[in-house]
């Protein structure tokens, strides 16, 4: 796990670049790529998560058509409270707040760790290695403040006439929505 301590950048300059650059590059690169279906003629909607209604049950991973699901992991930096016991980063009732895998609740490594400064981390999914479990964006939202959360990657979608997920989700939290509406981020 990445937690580089010889190497911290402030909590002031990193809540300025997530705020300006990181937020606004995901919401320019996902209007991007829903700009170049619609010009396309690939698709006039689009499926997404209402992040509000989405309760982790972990179906976004097992029945999206595609072999890894296009449903990611999203981290919304400027609700994050960049904790040092960040439940969803650590399992519960953990003993030691190390970074040993038996502690982690992501199953696939995804959620990089890098100190900021004391008692501050800042947390970054690596959306290669998120299978959209959703078990961190539960931790999180069980005992944070909600940063994680999940959203259908437009990049990756294939934009099936119905969503298999969609069919299974339990609290009807992906929809069909037309192009011109805003990409639901929590940090947008
Ligand atoms: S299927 Fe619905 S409730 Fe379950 S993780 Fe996906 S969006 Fe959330
Ligand atoms: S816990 Fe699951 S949803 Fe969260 S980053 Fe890891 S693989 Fe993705
Ligand atoms: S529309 Fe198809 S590819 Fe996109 S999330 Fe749903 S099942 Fe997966």
């Amino acid at each position: 796990m990445n937690e580089n301590k010889n190497n911290p950048i402030t909590r002031k300059k990193f809540l300025r670049m997530c705020g300006s650059i990181v937020a606004g590059a995901t919401v320019v690169s996902v209007s991007g790529v829903m700009a170049k279906k619609a010009f396309s003629g690939q698709a006039s909607y689009f499926w997404q998560i209402d992040p509000s209604k989405c309760t982790f049950c972990g179906r976004c991973e097992t029945d999206c058509v595609l072999p890894v699901s296009a449903v990611k992991c999203i981290h919304a930096n400027r609700v994050c409270g960049y904790c040092d016991l960040c439940g969803g980063y650590y399992r519960a009732n953990v003993k030691d707040l190390n970074t040993a895998a038996e502690n982690l609740r992501c199953p696939t490594g995804a959620i990089v760790r890098k100190y900021v400064e004391d008692p501050y981390f800042e947390y970054a999914i690596e959306e290669d290695l998120c299978t959209g479990c959703a078990k961190c964006a539960k931790g999180c939202n069980s005992f944070g403040n909600g940063s994680l959360y999940m959203q259908v990657k437009q990049e990756l979608c294939k934009g099936c006439n119905e969503c298999k997920i969609a069919k299974v989700c339990p609290s009807g939290a992906i929809q069909r929505v037309p192009m011109e509406k805003a990409y639901m981020l929590k940090d947008a």
